[in-house]
């Protein structure tokens, strides 16, 4: 017999420290305890039934518990679950290997295996750093730092923190990181003194070049999230802003390192952001949607200029020191690779252009409330700027609740959604239908409304 939920819950707040949440608050709340999923949806131990508007935080692809997948999770298991890259190779390993060179933009052909974003973040860091000691390390001595945007989000271990750009999450941890040199990262809303997005969108490559060309010699590289910052609040970029990125680490002989994790896996329309700019970057990181949000799995990519700068003798220690023990993970690959199959055979891409173009107007609908500040959208992510009032852009404070009960609202009326700060996001499952997507942005839409409509009440 199954574990009755009144216990679970009581477990749960008792040994469970759960993710970026504050446990006091947590405690006196009623937890959402998931017990399977189907589809779009995701069930908990009482039965209810949830639309997943979150992919279970940005992973899912092809929906929960799909046939496929779990034949294909189901045949590797009955194979070997793991063995290690160290001093051996393994199949699923190999062929995922091979895919991914051919599916990413440009010469990218070398990948190196890792279980979470943050790692495949830390992994391009320290590849890019020793990048320039094994070409020269009297030469670029000193090109020990890296560039990233304000704003910026890159993942949670120490390495991802120093290049992070989020004062409320990494504030804390500043004495414990390295420098970052900050850019400016063009967040149009919240910038028109400097005028329309093509203005926001020159000015912060004007800061970027003005660092570059004082600082180059320093710069190991510049890191950024294509097209969209995701945890910053879905910050959609003016057109040509990563393409000017590329140009000036061009120009300057600095690496650009592209962090995917979040838009990668068709999110963003086409299988990866880079690719609607044209961009090749030097390195890009891999995670969330690799395994189609089944297993934890994670990858760098980089050229053979690069790669090439590693071998050696063993004596002239050019290799890369660095590992993790389920690096490559056979459940975890041939997932990876089942899920880009399914991508490729359902023309999943194609299908989410059609599905954010048609779900656009439908958002366009959310302008009627009057505390939508603005509505976000690049493919399916989305994120929606809740303000006091539309002409100061003022937030709410945490205190007054608003955005809390928003997503309280949602869970109520059966969708899963999450907030970042004053954004409402929804990150719906890539293979959602028409109708489910709109399901999500009705609920939301009323979710949004009750929320202010209590507030002018009170
Ligand atoms: C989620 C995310 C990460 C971190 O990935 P984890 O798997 O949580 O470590 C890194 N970069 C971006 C852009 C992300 O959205």
């Amino acid at each position: 017999m199954s574990t009755p939920s009144t216990e679970l819950e009581q477990w749960d707040k008792e040994y469970v420290w759960h993710p970026f949440t504050q446990m006091k608050t947590y405690r006196e709340s009623k937890p959402l305890i998931i017990e399977s999923g189907k589809g779009s949806y995701l069930y908990d131990t009482e039965g209810n039934r949830y639309l997943d508007g979150y992919a279970s935080l940005w992973v899912n692809v092809h929906g929960h518990s799909e046939p496929e997948l779990n034949r294909a999770l189901i045949e590797q298991v009955e194979k070997v679950a793991h063995s290690t890259l160290l001093g051996s190779a393994n199949v699923p390993s190999i062929l995922l290997a091979k895919k991914l060179a051919e599916i990413t933009p440009g010469n990218l052909s070398n990948v190196f295996y890792s279980d979470t974003g943050a790692a495949a973040v830390e992994i391009a860091l320290k590849i890019a750093y020793q990048y320039w000691k094994n070409l020269d390390s009297e030469k670029y001595a000193s090109k020990n730092k890296f560039v990233s945007m304000n704003e910026a989000y890159h993942g949670d271990t120490v390495g991802a923190v120093s290049v992070g750009g989020m004062d409320l999450f990494h504030r804390i941890f500043r004495p414990l990181l390295f420098e970052r040199i900050p850019s400016p990262s063009p967040y149009s809303y919240r910038m028109t003194d400097l005028g329309n997005e093509k203005a926001v969108k020159d000015y912060c490559l004007t800061e970027l070049e003005s660092l570059l060309k004082s600082h180059s010699e320093e710069i190991a590289g510049v890191i950024m999230e294509p097209l969209v910052q995701g945890a910053a609040g879905i910050l959609t970029h003016p057109e040509g802003f990563l393409k000017g990125v590329e140009q000036l680490c061009r120009k300057y002989d600095v690496l650009l390192i592209c962090d995917e994790v979040a838009v990668g896996f068709g999110r963003t329309g086409t299988l990866f952001a880079c690719e609607q700019e044209d961009v090749v970057p030097d390195l890009m990181c891999m995670g969330k949607g690799i395994t189609g949000g089944y297993m934890p799995l994670a990858a760098t990519i980089t050229h053979d200029r690069i790669f090439n700068a590693f071998l050696g003798e063993q004596d002239e220690h050019k290799t890369f020191y660095h590992g993790h023990t389920y690096t490559g993970n056979q459940l975890a690959c041939s997932l990876a690779l089942k899920n880009i199959e399914l991508i490729e055979q359902r023309n999943l891409v194609a299908d989410i252009q059609r599905k954010a173009e048609k779900i656009s107007a439908k958002l366009d609908t959310l302008y009627e409330l009057p505390n939508v500040g603005e509505v976000r959208q690049r493919g399916l992510m989305i994120g929606i700027e809740i303000v006091k009032d539309r002409t100061t852009k003022e937030t709410f404070s945490v205190q007054e609740g608003v955005i809390s009960r928003i997503i309280q609202n949602a869970r109520e009326h059966r969708l899963i959604i999450r907030e970042l700060g004053s954004v409402i996001t929804m990150m719906p499952i890539l293979s959602m239908t028409d109708e489910e997507l709109h399901t999500m942005v009705d609920i939301t839409y009323r979710s949004i409304q009750e929320a202010c409509e209590s507030l002018a009440v009170r």
